[in-house]
């Protein structure tokens, strides 16, 4: 079907021609002499008003244009006199696609709150909140596949089912065939994994950090960019049960490196959405978040703070803030932690370092003090958390020590450890979660409307 994109109407070179569009009603309204249909087909946050005149059509033919119905209309397009829009389609033939039965579509009225557009997830991408975040995702997507590709970086694709269960990134969800009504067990009473479909078993991957490593420590640089899955039962407006991960991992990379590495990335992200979905950003921050553009643009200027998680708990203590959590060496640090040293003391990202090893994973390297590891992670104003990382334990005796220290189950992971065996070499890598980048992009303030069908506990609709 040949039509033009509405984005495209507002370039200015097709003035005075014919052209043909299809989208869904936004709005009709207008008079007994001329009906004006405000119509979006979703390449734009903009709608492109559609001009009837009755003499051309009769009220009969109109009439089925309703809020969400879908149209096509050949027309000439035209500079508008009417103000808040640059060219309009002056209509000369009308052909209705659906109906959208008025008293049923859910969508009327603007202004729905996002709970409510929650439940309607199968319908809500076509509201301008929902166009404009997917859109900025979609760039977003490019814009991290770009950055690395453009420094040499090669996509590996890890696998979504895994074996390991010794990640410690967080709960996982079991994969099983086994008919759970009737167990296979084993003489003891336990469950008799070699009945099932991979004989062992497997859950959905937490984070292709591991089988990473492996690509980093052959192809020199990669990156992951796909989903993951964590069970934690967490409802809080940044943890999703399924989510996206990008995950570069490079050899012969420091912790340095990787600090430069992550915040060149983001600011990157940031700045090519603000390049290319400037029309969707500035929509979002008129109608949610007032202060948007200007913190994308301060995290640009800005250099992100690095330090200690030593100094950063030290300021955290003397700070006098009240928090809920307690705060002290060896605490893991909650939310409002991080937001309080990113917002209330440093007022820029932060990247803080060399957490103590007891709260980090056991792949992460140790400090020459024997108490912290080559842990960052970034954090952001609003999120907390964005990115966490570290430069990885490179040998072979001390990542077999913690592993023992730790009691981490390691008879399927004898692959992991060749890695140190054979050619090891220090290297380094982080994870980024695509949902809490879109957040800090988009303004939005819960993970939830940031992906299209959001996976939380006790919810997996559509
Ligand atoms: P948090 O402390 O916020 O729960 P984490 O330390 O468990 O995160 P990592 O295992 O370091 O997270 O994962 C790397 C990145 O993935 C995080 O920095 C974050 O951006 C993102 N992330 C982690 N868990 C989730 C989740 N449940 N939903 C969405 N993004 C997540
Ligand atoms: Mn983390």
């Amino acid at each position: 079907m040949k039509r033009t994109k509405i984005n495209d109407l507002f370039r200015g070179d097709l003035l005075g021609q014919e052209v043909t569009v299809m989208g869904w009603v936004r709005t009709r309204r207008g008079n007994k002499h001329v009906q004006f249909v405000a119509l979006n087909d979703g390449s734009t946050i903009k709608n492109v008003q559609i001009v009837f005149d009755l003499q051309d059509f009769s009220d009969e033919e109109l009439k089925p244009i309703t809020t969400g119905s879908s149209i096509k209309v050949d027309g000439i397009l035209v500079e508008s006199m009417g103000k808040g829009q640059s060219v309009e389609v002056q209509a000369k033939k009308l052909e209705i696609f659906g109906t959208a039965d008025p008293e049923q579509y859910p969508l009327q009225k603007k202004g729905h709150t996002l709970e409510f557009l929650r439940e309607k997830a199968h319908l809500r991408p076509r509201t301008n909140t929902f166009g404009a975040v997917l859109r900025v995702r979609s760039a977003l997507a490019f814009a991290i596949h770009k950055f690395f590709q453009e420094r040499g970086f090669y996509y590996l694709n890890t696998p979504l089912i895994t074996a390991s269960d010794c990640e410690g990134a967080g709960a996982m969800f079991q994969v099983t065939t086994l008919n759970l009504n009737n167990l296979p067990k084993k003489e003891d009473g336990s469950v008799d994994y070699s009945a099932d479909f991979f004989g062992k078993p497997t859950a959905l991957t937490v984070s292709g950090q591991l089988e990473g490593e492996l690509g980093a420590t052959a192809l020199g640089a990669i990156y992951t960019f796909g989903p993951t899955f964590r069970a934690e039962n967490s409802n809080t407006p940044r943890h999703l049960s399924e989510f996206w991960m990008i995950e570069p991992e490079v050899a012969f990379f420091d912790i340095t490196d990787n600090m430069d590495l992550a915040e060149d990335f983001i600011k990157y992200c940031i700045k090519y959405a603000l390049d290319n979905c400037i029309d969707d950003i500035e929509f979002l921050a008129e109608h949610y978040d007032k202060e948007l553009v200007d913190r994308l643009k301060f995290v640009l200027d800005n250099e992100f703070v690095r330090l200690s998680y030593s100094d950063g708990v030290k300021i955290l203590e003397e700070s006098g803030h009240k928090f809920e959590f307690p705060v002290y060496w060896g605490a893991d640090l909650q939310s409002e932690h991080e937001r309080f040293l990113v917002e209330e003391h440093f007022k820029k990202p932060v990247i803080l370092t060399d957490y103590p090893k007891e709260i980090k994973a056991f792949y992460m390297k140790l400090n020459e003090d024997g108490k912290t590891v080559r842990a960052m992670d970034v954090l952001f104003p609003k999120i907390g958390e964005i990115i966490g990382g570290s430069e990885r334990e490179e040998s072979y005796d001390k990542l077999q020590k913690r592993i023992e220290e730790l009691d981490i189950p390691m008879k399927d992971m004898w692959w992991y450890l060749d890695t140190r065996r054979f050619g090891t070499v220090p290297h380094a890598g982080f994870g980024l979660g695509f949902e809490r980048l879109v957040l800090f992009v988009t303004g939005m303030t819960n993970i939830r409307d940031v992906i299209p069908f959001p996976r939380t506990p006790n919810n997996a609709e559509f």
